[in-house]
């Protein structure tokens, strides 16, 4: 599997540490895209981790008609499908990211696409509309000047898919598929 071929591998690449298997995502679904696992010098972040959110962890959404842009601004809340307000974290970890990506040097970042946090030019809504808008994480990556991509996982099917044993919540395929794209 070759590595994106617009990547030099002697400057280092912010990736979504979700995208090379780690267990961050919400829903403690591992998955990966081997492109990305098999490109050299990257470095992984999760913001919802580094702010302080567990996994697995419920779902969230950035209010309807804004985006990241509106939540780093004040101008929007972050909240998860048990109604708590995660905006704080949400910024939290965006700005702890941050903090690593211009402590790496790296001027480029390749993000988990649609994710409240690290999609970057469309979100996936809780009510399974997408949306034109950056995640939080892309957003602030963006105003820094950093060069921000979308990446997916592979297909399911195509890569192995585990979920954390230590995960009280198994969602059912129909809703895994669909909140999949929150990631
Ligand atoms: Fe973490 Fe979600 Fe970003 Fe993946 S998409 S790195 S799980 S915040």
């Amino acid at each position: 599997m070759s590595p994106p071929s617009d990547f030099s591998s002697d400057q280092p690449i912010i990736v979504s540490a979700c995208l090379l298997g780690h267990r961050c995502r919400y829903n403690a679904v591992v998955r990966r895209s081997e492109r990305i696992v098999a490109t050299e010098n990257v470095v992984p972040v999760c913001p919802e981790v580094l702010g302080s959110l567990s996994t697995p962890r419920p779902a969230a959404d950035i209010d309807a008609g804004c985006d990241g842009g509106d939540v780093i601004d004040g101008l929007a809340r972050v909240t998860d499908t048990d109604g708590n307000d995660v905006t704080d974290s949400f910024v939290k970890g965006a700005r702890e990211a941050l903090r690593i990506v211009q402590s790496s040097g790296a001027r480029r970042a390749l993000l988990k696409t649609r994710s409240p946090s690290c999609g970057c030019g469309e979100l996936s809504r809780s009510d399974g509309t997408r949306t034109p808008g950056n995640g939080v994480f892309a957003e602030l990556l963006q105003r820094s000047g950093i060069e921000v991509e979308g990446a997916d996982f592979d297909r399911e099917g195509s890569g192995p898919t585990t979920v954390d044993p230590s995960s009280n919540r198994t969602p059912p395929a129909d809703e895994a598929t669909e909140l999949e794209e929150l990631s």
